[in-house]
């Protein structure tokens, strides 16, 4: 359902995207990995339609994404960033619906009953009307991933939603997106976390330099994996 050609992408003289070519087929759980500065946030950015490129192509179900309207786009993609990015003068049920009033002109109750059901899925559905400072960071990021599941998008990208948390709370965010896995969803997910790799990992891709050097099912990637640093 993603399909992606020779994608090159540049900040100025900087190359940072070196001919990528990735296909994602749906339900797939496509872990991403490599060094800092090997170009993985930018490759999601671009999939979600945030960055410009200046060469390939990034189609979606055999539509180039260049061709979906803004909304549309932000209703197929969704993303779960390292910050929750959450409003803080907005209940956890009022940051989850904003995006269905505005963006899909739901109701307020529609949009809230909606909200209370990704809540769920979260293991949320008792903090909705608090405020995002009475969570703890894992609690956040929890609703971020959340508010990112009410859109229903058909995939979601996931940009190290572990990596800003206390060692404490990764774990709950990591079982909330095992879950997510054996749902079904389309997932892209750059992380270090090696078990999450291995237990919801269906492929892993690991870029260096703007490239993908390697795209192989976890056991497999795992077993040479003393070829590289992962992190
Ligand atoms: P990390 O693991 O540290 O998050 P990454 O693999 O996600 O790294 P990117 O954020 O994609 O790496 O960055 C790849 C390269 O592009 C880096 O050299 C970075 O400095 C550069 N870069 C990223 N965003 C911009 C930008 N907006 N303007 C200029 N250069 C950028
Ligand atoms: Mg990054």
């Amino acid at each position: 359902m993603i399909e992606i050609k020779n994608l090159e992408k540049s900040f100025g003289n900087l190359e940072v995207l070196k001919g990528v070519n990735l296909k994602v087929v749906k339900g797939e759980v496509l872990v991403i990995m490599g060094p800092s500065g090997s170009g993985k946030s930018t490759l999601l950015r671009c999939i979600a339609g945030l960055e410009e490129y200046q060469k390939g192509i990034i189609a979606l179900e055999e539509k180039n994404i260049y061709d979906y309207s803004r909304k549309t786009l932000v209703q197929k993609i969704g993303f779960v960033f390292q910050q929750h990015n959450l409003f803080p003068h907005l209940k956890i049920i009022d940051n989850i619906s904003l995006g269905l009033i505005r963006t899909k002109k739901m109701k307020k109750d529609e949009a809230y009953e909606i909200a209370l059901n990704v809540l769920e899925k979260v293991h949320l559905k008792d903090k909705a009307y608090n405020f995002p400072s009475q969570l703890s960071g894992g609690q956040q990021q929890r609703a971020g991933i959340a508010r990112a599941l009410a859109m229903d998008p058909e995939i979601i990208l996931f940009d190290e939603p572990t990596s800003s948390l206390d060692p404490s709370l990764v774990y709950e965010v990591k079982e909330t997106m095992v879950e997510l896995s054996n749902s079904g969803k389309t997932m892209l997910v750059v992380t270090h976390e090696v078990d999450f790799a291995k237990k919801a990992g269906d492929r892993i891709i690991f870029m260096k330099d703007g490239k993908i050097l390697e795209n192989m099912d976890p056991d497999t990637f795992f077993k040479t994996e003393l070829k590289y640093e992962i992190a």
